[in-house]
């Protein structure tokens, strides 16, 4: 019962590192729940996906990148720090923005939604484990 429960944190902690990585939520989640504290030691030593991370900061609206260099900076700055080129303000990239429409529907899970589903599942099973514990 302690072992499911310690397997059940290792996957949330597994999501939450994957996440910060930009790696897949559920499947680390998943991982963490069959292999345990393991999968822990597997989350912290993956590389980052830095193109998912830098494509989440720039959706966030924190980041931007260089025009010149296409390295991350960041929105506010008026000068690269990576290649000391002065980059246009955010007024201006604001009307570069595109101005389509996205077609209507359902918008695509953020990363924090993942991790809201995630941690859901994971009260849910403690829930069900604790009810089975308590017959
Ligand atoms: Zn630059």
């Amino acid at each position: 019962m302690e072992l499911l429960a310690l397997f059940l944190l290792s996957a949330f902690i597994c999501a939450v590192v994957a996440s910060n990585k930009g790696r897949n939520v559920l499947g680390w989640f998943l991982l963490g729940l069959i292999i345990g504290p393991f999968a822990i030691i597997f989350a912290l030593v993956v590389s980052t996906n830095q193109e998912i991370v830098e494509q989440n900061s720039i959706k966030s609206g924190s980041s931007r990148k260089c025009p010149f260099c296409a390295e991350l900076i960041k929105n506010e700055a008026i000068k690269c720090r990576h290649c000391g080129s002065e980059v246009p303000t955010t007024i201006d990239s604001e009307e570069n923005k595109p101005k389509y429409e996205l077609p209507p529907g359902p918008p695509p899970a953020t990363t924090s939604e993942k991790l809201i589903v995630v941690g859901f599942f994971s009260l849910l099973l403690v829930g069900v484990l604790v009810f089975i514990k308590f017959q």
